[in-house]
């Protein structure tokens, strides 16, 4: 049997992103980002996909995502961008991952855990221009590169930075983090006697920063169907339409009748006005449908909206129906996606939840049963 609420992830929208992502990018390879369980869409399955269309490499968190993607047999780049602990080394060169590396005490260990099983690591090395997280202040960057070439375990591939300010649609920041990058590139390319991958852009690079593309762009929200910003229900006609590949659909699992004065949800925050007709849900804030969308978030039944009543429980919430003609128990209600013409996307949940499209999809897709549909 099928669980009362599910995430339906649609591979041909994947696909459809992918490619537009491919159309922007022009000559540049594509590390498909896949890390938090593909935005919550499912690893395996994304980078699956991803790897189909021909990207160029796999991005994930830490070590051990990177470990699976390896066991399930994936022999394309995989590159280790967030997690990277003195922990992580030995297993970074066992399941040869390529790290990111910001300092030269990470880059002496691992260089000793590749010397010592008698292999050359490929590394790229990270700047920092603003993110003030991980990387390396640029004034320390050449440095860094010339102490990878005095090491023989280790090969520069590659030279990244991120940037602080890629959701921004004025892409005039991102623009001067572009030239200083590509100013540093000339520079540390000139210290590397091989071909070496410069890459800077996220999504918000590949689509607002013109020239951002370099060798390699790095796209994530908008391989899974948003832009960064939040805007594609307002992105202009001429834009490329990203279609958002997760879908959030429950059981109703009760109608009922409710007399005006009567209250819903726990501390009866909310009381019947008129005779009114809700429909009971059977997903709460364990599923993600967080407690702050209590009284604030619709979704969609019949093709039409329906505002939720009260206060979100664990695994319940009530939604008014009384406008929606024939609503019956086992009706589907969308909590994300479309029905008819009614279209509740991540942005507009995002809103209620007071957060971004990126970590709704995180939380509900890792929350919740997948389908792959498509
Ligand atoms: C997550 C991540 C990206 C992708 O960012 P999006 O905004 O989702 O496109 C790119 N680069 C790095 C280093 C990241 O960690």
């Amino acid at each position: 049997m099928e669980p009362l609420k599910r995430v339906y992830v649609s591979r041909g929208a994947l696909a459809h992103n992918f490619q537009l992502c491919r159309a922007q990018a022009g000559d540049a390879g594509i590390i498909a980002l896949v890390k938090a369980d593909a935005y919550g869409h499912g690893m395996p399955a994304c980078a699956r996909l991803f790897a189909g269309l021909g990207a160029s490499g796999l991005a994930v968190a830490e070590a051990v995502e990177g470990i699976a993607l390896r066991e399930a047999g994936f022999a394309l780049p995989v590159y280790v961008f967030a997690g990277l602990a003195p922990q992580s080394a030995a297993a970074i060169v066992e399941y040869r991952l390529c790290p990111l590396v910001s300092d030269a005490h990470m880059l002496q260990l691992l260089a000793r855990e590749a010397k010592v099983r008698d292999q050359v690591l490929s590394v790229h090395l990270k700047v920092d221009l603003g993110m003030g997280r991980q990387g390396t202040l640029p004034e320390d960057f050449l440095a860094l590169v010339r102490l990878a070439q005095t090491l023989p375990s280790i090969r520069v591939d590659g030279l990244m930075a991120h940037l602080p300010k890629g959701d921004e649609r004025d892409g005039s920041h991102s623009g001067r983090a572009l030239t200083a990058f590509t100013r540093l590139c000339s520079e540390a390319c000139r210290l590397i006697p091989h071909a070496c991958s410069c890459h800077l852009a996220n999504s918000g690079g590949l689509f607002y920063v013109a020239g951002a593309q370099l060798d390699q762009v790095r796209p994530g929200i908008a391989l899974y169907g948003y832009y960064p910003d939040g805007a594609l229900g307002r992105a202009a006609a001429t834009e490329p339409r990203l279609r958002p590949a997760m879908e959030w659909k429950a059981t109703i699992l009760q109608v009922r009748h409710l007399p005006p004065g009567h209250t819903v949800g726990y501390g009866c925050t909310y009381t019947t006005t008129r005779p009114t007709t809700i429909a009971v849900l059977p997903v709460g804030y364990a599923d993600g449908y967080l407690r702050k969308l209590s009284g604030r978030a619709q979704v969609v039944v019949g093709g039409q909206r329906a505002q939720v009543l009260g206060r979100i429980s664990m695994n319940l919430s009530v939604v008014d129906v009384t406008a929606i003609p024939r609503v019956a128990a086992g009706d589907e209600a969308v909590l994300l996606g479309r029905q008819g013409e009614a279209c509740i996307d991540a942005d507009e949940l995002a809103t209620w939840m007071e957060s971004i499209n990126y970590e709704v999809l995180c939380l509900i897709g890792r929350l919740n049963e997948r389908v792959y549909i498509d």
